[in-house]
């Protein structure tokens, strides 16, 4: 029925998302800028669900994990104790003969990446940390970082959060937030970009209990990814060998997703003892020991990071929702779609439709509202009165231009699971007919079933 993932490219998608609204170029009326992103009317829903997906699974739906919102500049000291300022570096080089800059560990091994001919310089240590100075003076006492990850703001705040949280050990801290890293190449679209968002767990345990959270964590990130849309077949997870650990990890996890451009990471699980409350005990002189009541000990707590990334996820969705088929031209024949010959004119009768699939609980709108005609006050009235009462639930979406079937594509291209089309009909017995985005099958329906009609889909959890 679909295109094949390997015959999607990432041209295709990213045309879709300029052209819909999804994802801009950052500038672009500037020419563009390297690495950043802006993300449209519907960019921003996607992103707002899965964020509110996972703030819900992390935090609202669970009793033992609680938020935070951090700064995103923080105290210069953070960085040194997390190791940031030393050993957050990629290896870089630069080719004489294309003046391109590259990371060292990401060249191809025989031609430069622009395709030529190569001539490398030594590779070297480029830390990823942009710098910035707070307050009037630019000298090495007011430097400053924009953080490159969100986690250190939770290990910093750990001892205000247990005062007030009324939590016990195993407890968590989540947070959501840009993070910045100033990548040698950003590259793949939006997926390995210099300013984006992250969605970070802290899960404190005991010490000893690293392997059983580990696995637990593993277990629950990858049923998450699949509630969003991701299918399990999509998925992958790299276990990390005991050589290619941090010193303090005792076990790494990334979740993988199979992308067009290859299967690479959406978030890292890793086991990483108690290494940063103990580097900020130690560089900030507080102590960010917990007591146990039940054992009567005090001790450091482990730590279970699972720490996954906003736009990656988003980019993931949006290729896994791209599809492009032939569908009847006579939708009310109600024939199913035909799977797509790449290349091909469709068949007499057919016509190539883009839609985006996308799981409902992802999908930016979830519900469009037509009047059969536009000039006819009694069908527009009779819509909006349909749409005001749905949109109060649901992000919906109102459209009066052009033939029913052009508006049905216009959703289709978007993702909207469901459509539905107020008509001459409404005006005899209140009923409407509604759309289904993947069957493309139309059903009559009562408005006064309608919430319960949609609910049955859109708030399935
Ligand atoms: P990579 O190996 O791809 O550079 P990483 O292992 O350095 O990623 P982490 O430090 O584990 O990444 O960060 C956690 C998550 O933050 C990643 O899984 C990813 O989803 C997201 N992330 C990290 N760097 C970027 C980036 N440059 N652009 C977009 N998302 C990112």
């Amino acid at each position: 029925m679909t295109t094949d993932k390997a015959q999607l490219t990432m041209e295709a998608l990213a045309s879709l998302c300029k052209r819909r609204g999804f994802i801009f170029q950052s500038s672009e009326i500037y020419g563009g800028i390297n690495g950043f992103w802006d993300y449209g009317p519907l960019g921003v829903e996607l992103k707002r669900n899965i964020k509110e997906s996972w703030w819900r699974a992390m935090v609202q739906n669970r009793d033992d994990i609680v938020g935070l919102d951090s700064s995103i500049i923080m105290h210069p000291r953070i960085w040194e104790a997390s190791g940031h300022v030393k050993g957050f570096t990629d290896p870089m080089v630069d080719c004489r003969k294309c003046k391109g800059r590259w990371r060292a560990d990401q060249l191809p091994e025989t031609k430069c990446p622009q395709g030529g001919p190569h001539e490398y310089t030594e590779a070297r240590l480029f830390n990823l940390m942009f710098e910035t100075n707070v307050g009037p003076v630019k000298d090495a006492s007011t430097v400053a970082y924009l953080r490159p990850e969100t986690a250190q703001g939770i290990f910093a705040q750990f001892k205000n959060v247990l005062e007030v949280a009324r939590q016990k050990v195993p407890f968590g801290i989540a947070q959501i937030g840009k993070a910045f890293r100033n990548e040698i190449n950003p590259r793949n679209y939006t997926f390995r970009s210099r300013e984006f968002e992250q969605m970070e767990l802290e899960f404190f345990i005991k010490p000893g209990t690293d392997a059983e959270w580990h696995e637990y964590w593993v277990a629950e990130r990858l049923k998450w990814y699949q509630s969003i849309g991701l299918p399990e077949g999509h998925l992958h997870r790299y276990v990390y060998p005991k050589e290619e650990l941090a010193h303090y990890a005792s076990a790494c996890v990334d979740v993988m997703y199979d992308f067009p451009f290859g299967t690479q990471e959406l978030e890292g699980i890793a086991a990483r003892g108690n290494f940063d409350l103990s580097r900020h005990q130690e560089f900030s002189g507080k102590s960010m020991e917990y007591f146990d009541e039940e054992t009567k000990q005090k001790f450091v707590p482990h730590v279970v990071e699972p720490s996954a990334g906003v736009d990656r996820i988003a980019l993931a969705l949006l290729c896994e929702a791209y599809h492009e088929e032939w569908v009847p031209t006579a939708e009310a024949a109600g024939q199913p779609p035909q799977p797509t010959e790449p290349g091909q004119p469709p068949p007499q009768g057919y016509e190539a439709r883009t839609v985006m699939r996308f799981a409902p609980r992802a999908a930016p709108v979830k519900v469009a509202v037509f009047p059969l005609m536009k000039n006819k006050p009694e069908l527009v009235e009779k819509a909006r009165g349909v749409f005001d009462t749905l949109r109060r639930r649901w992000p919906a979406f109102w459209d009066v231009a052009g033939a029913i079937g052009r508006r049905y594509r216009r959703q289709d291209e978007i993702g909207t699971p469901f459509c539905i089309t107020v008509d001459f009909q409404t005006l005899e017995d209140t009923t409407v007919t509604i759309r289904d985005r993947d069957t493309m099958k139309q059903e009559r329906v009562a408005i006064a079933d309608l919430p319960a009609k949609l609910a049955a889909t859109l708030d399935a959890a």
